[in-house]
């Protein structure tokens, strides 16, 4: 027996990955986890997620994607901290390149995820967190009676303001242009909300913060003109980036359809890619909820589409 083939393979682990692990392990499917550069995804870096369902409390990210690994490993799905870095799905069995080992499968889940875009200030990171955030819906519901920028021009940093009004006491939407790309009707609804305001024409230059008893805070942020340069300080108590996403999908291009902004196309209703066999799950095939939960419940159809097409063909 070859310990390289697989019946099924699952390129990452957050919950659309681990999920995804947890049915085909107890399908009996063995699968292995190619875990990645974030094991655990992208709630490793986030404080306390409390819309999980059955964390009545809410539960720190890290936590509730450990436990996903242990449940998963529990069942007998094999986890590794290795990165997939070359994968060939034109024959069957389908090769994946792990850490310079080959592998083979039968099946493969793809549950790589969107990483938010970032400014790339040293600041930005280290309030991420403790006041920066890319998820109004995930921490909005910290920001009760506070301020916060919303940085973007698009739908997105339209849709976050909104919502972060049933919260904070003032939203302000930070754009680098005077023109917006959000649509006409999303831009609208927060140009009409009282709670929002705008200030255009100017980008973050540097996030301000402090520390007080070991822990972190986002005071306000530096401004700066894209029209002559000048800058000034505004007060905040948080900092949402709305900026876009980016699907990690560069290692699958040319191999599956994907639409213009590279999120893989999968069948409606089904998890199903554009190759028989491959299965995608979570935000690498979904520009529109990004969440947990969905990503979890797409993780899920994924195991037992993948778990039915091995069956079909006598491959399970
Ligand atoms: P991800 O969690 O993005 O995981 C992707 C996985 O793929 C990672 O393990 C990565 O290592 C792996 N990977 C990538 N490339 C490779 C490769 N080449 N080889 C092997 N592995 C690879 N949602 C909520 O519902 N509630 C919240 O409170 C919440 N808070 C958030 C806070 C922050 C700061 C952020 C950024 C997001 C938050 N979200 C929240 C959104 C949520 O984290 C995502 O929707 C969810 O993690 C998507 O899951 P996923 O499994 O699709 O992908
Ligand atoms: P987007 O449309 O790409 O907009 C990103 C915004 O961020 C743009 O305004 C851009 O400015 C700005 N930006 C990018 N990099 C920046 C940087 N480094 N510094 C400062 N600003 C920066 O992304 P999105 O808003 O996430 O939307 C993505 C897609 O999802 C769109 O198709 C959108 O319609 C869709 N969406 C739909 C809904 C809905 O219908 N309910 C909700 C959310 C998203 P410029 O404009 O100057 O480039």
């Amino acid at each position: 027996m070859n310990e390289n083939h697989h019946k099924v393979v699952i390129i990452g682990s957050g919950p659309a990955g681990l999920t995804a692990a947890i049915y085909t392990a107890r399908a009996n499917l063995n699968p292995v986890v190619f875990e990645g550069l974030q094991p655990g995804g992208q709630l490793t870096i986030t404080t306390e997620v409390e819309n999980y369902p059955g964390f009545e409390n809410g539960i720190q990210g890290p936590e509730l994607m450990e436990i996903m690994r242990k449940q998963a490993c529990k069942f007998g799905a094999k986890c590794y901290f290795k990165s997939v870095t070359e994968v060939d799905f034109s024959k069957r069995p389908f090769t994946l390149k792990a850490d310079n080992e080959i592998h083979t499968a039968n099946a493969v889940i793809i549950a790589t995820g969107a990483s938010a875009k970032f400014l790339g200030l040293e600041s930005e990171k280290k309030y991420m967190g403790y006041g920066v955030s890319a998820c109004a819906t995930c921490d909005g519901f910290f920001f009760k009676n506070l301020k916060v920028l919303v940085v973007g021009g698009g739908d997105t940093a339209m849709e976050e303001a909104t919502y972060l009004t049933k919260f904070a006491s003032e939203v302000t939407i930070v754009h680098r242009r005077d023109e917006f790309r959000a649509s006409k009707i999303m831009l609208e609804r927060a140009k009409k909300n009282p709670k929002i305001k705008f200030i255009t024409n100017a980008v973050i230059k540097e996030i301000l913060g402090k520390e007080e008893n070991g822990r972190k805070f986002v005071t306000g942020a530096i401004l700066q003109s894209t029209k002559d340069n000048s800058t000034w300080e505004v007060q905040a108590d948080g900092i949402f980036l709305a900026i876009g996403h980016q699907p990690n999908t560069s290692l699958f291009k040319g191999q599956l359809e994907m639409d213009e902004t590279g999120y893989i196309i999968v069948q409606p209703g089904t998890t199903r890619t554009s190759v028989e066999g491959v299965f995608a799950a979570g935000d690498v095939a979904d520009k529109k909820y990004r969440q947990a939960i969905t990503a979890a419940g797409t993780g899920c159809m994924a195991a037992l589409d993948a778990q039915h097409w091995l069956e079909e063909h006598e491959l399970a």
